[in-house]
Parts: structure tokens; C-alpha cells; sequence
């Protein structure tokens, strides 16, 4: 295993220790309005694999061997900047979202508008995190398979569920929420 690869599956125990806590609290928890159609389903699915199953199979067996490409050392150190980019920004994102995160689009029922810390400059740090992570996984796993199926995943994901969530945002919160896209970047900063 090279150090990329060590240094990719540690990203992922930092992750899952960063979130385990948050998600063990709120399944004690009312939900008002849940969301989870089957194609969100399909693609929270298909993101598991992208993220994580053919990582492992590339890890763990040769199966993925052919699909394999080799990279100058600094294109996997740039993989390593971005990937720690992606865990500071999914820290705290979670810090400062608390127990309203949720992996599909719901409403708790003492549901608060978070429009403080990391969430007073863009309104998906999480969806930006995971941008920085599959960019920074082709880099880092370098294989067509293993490297780039999270990639390509992660954008029909993105694209359906930031319109889905700030929709069910507004519904729920209505002026405040649109006040709030007024001041604030998606999930880049808002300059000026
Ligand atoms: N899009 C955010 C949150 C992802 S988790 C991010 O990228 O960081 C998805 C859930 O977060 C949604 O179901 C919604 O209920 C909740 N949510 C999103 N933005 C929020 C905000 N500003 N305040 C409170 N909850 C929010």
C-alpha cells in the first residue's frame, strides 16, 4: 500500500469518528418532515460505493489492478493538502451543524437555522468538503476505477440535492432562509 493510499483510509476513520457521535443522537430524535425518495436512495448508495467500496476492493485485492496509473510524487501531496482542506472544512461543519445534520433531507422537530461558524460563509460546507475529497481521491488512489467513480457520483448527487435542500430550506424557513442565501456563498465564499 502506497502512502497515499495510508493516508486516504485514515481520512475516512476521521471522518466516521467525526460523524458517528452526531448520528447516534439524532436517531434518539423526532423528525417533522423526511424526504428519502428512492433515487436519493439509489445515489446515497451508489456514493457509499464510490467513496468507499472500491477504495477497498482497490486496496485489498488486484481486481482493479488494470484500471491502475502511476503520478508524480507531488500530484499525491497536492491529494494530501486538499484532503486535510476537506477534513478541517467537514469538522467544523459538523461543530457547528450539531444534531440538524442528517444524510438525507430532513427536518428535525426543534429543527434551528444555522447561519453561524463555517455556515456564516457558505451554506454547504459539507457538499464543499466533499468536493475537496474527490478531486484530492485521484490523487490519491491511482486508479480510473477506485480514483474517479466518487467524482463522477458525487456531481448528478450535488446538483439534485443542493436544489432539493435550499428549496425544503425555504419552505421551512421562508424570508430568513432567503435573507441568508443573500449574504452567503454556496459553496465557495462570497467575495465582497
Ligand atoms: N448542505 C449542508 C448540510 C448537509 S446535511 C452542508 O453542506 O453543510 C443536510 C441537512 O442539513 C438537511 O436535511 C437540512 O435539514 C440541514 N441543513 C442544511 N443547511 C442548514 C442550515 N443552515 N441550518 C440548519 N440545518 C441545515
Amino acid at each position: 500500500m502506497s502512502i497515499f493510499e495510508i493516508i486516504f483510509w485514515f481520512a475516512i476513520i476521521v471522518e466516521m469518528t467525526i460523524r458517528a457521535p452526531i448520528n447516534k443522537k439524532r436517531k434518539q430524535e423526532k423528525m417533522s418532515e423526511q424526504n428519502v425518495s428512492t433515487q436519493e436512495k439509489v445515489i446515497l448508495f451508489l456514493l457509499l460505493i464510490g467513496m468507499f467500496i472500491l477504495p477497498l476492493i482497490y486496496s485489498a485485492s488486484s481486481w482493479l489492478d488494470f484500471a491502475s496509473y502511476s503520478l508524480p510524487a507531488w500530484a499525491g501531496w497536492l491529494g494530501v493538502a486538499l484532503l486535510l482542506g476537506a477534513l478541517f472544512v467537514f469538522w467544523r461543519a459538523h461543530a457547528d451543524l450539531g444534531l440538524n445534520w442528517s444524510p438525507s433531507l430532513e427536518i428535525r422537530e426543534k429543527h434551528e437555522l444555522i447561519t453561524k461558524g463555517i455556515y456564516g460563509i457558505i451554506r454547504h460546507p459539507m457538499y464543499a468538503s466533499q468536493w475537496l475529497w474527490v478531486i484530492a481521491q485521484p490523487l490519491l488512489l491511482q486508479n480510473w476505477v477506485a480514483g474517479f467513480a466518487n467524482l463522477l457520483i458525487f456531481i448528478p448527487f450535488y446538483m439534485l440535492r443542493v436544489q432539493a435542500e435550499e428549496q425544503m430550506m425555504i419552505n421551512k424557513f421562508g424570508d430568513q432562509y432567503r435573507d441568508y442565501m443573500k449574504r452567503t456563498g454556496g459553496v465557495l465564499p462570497k467575495m465582497g
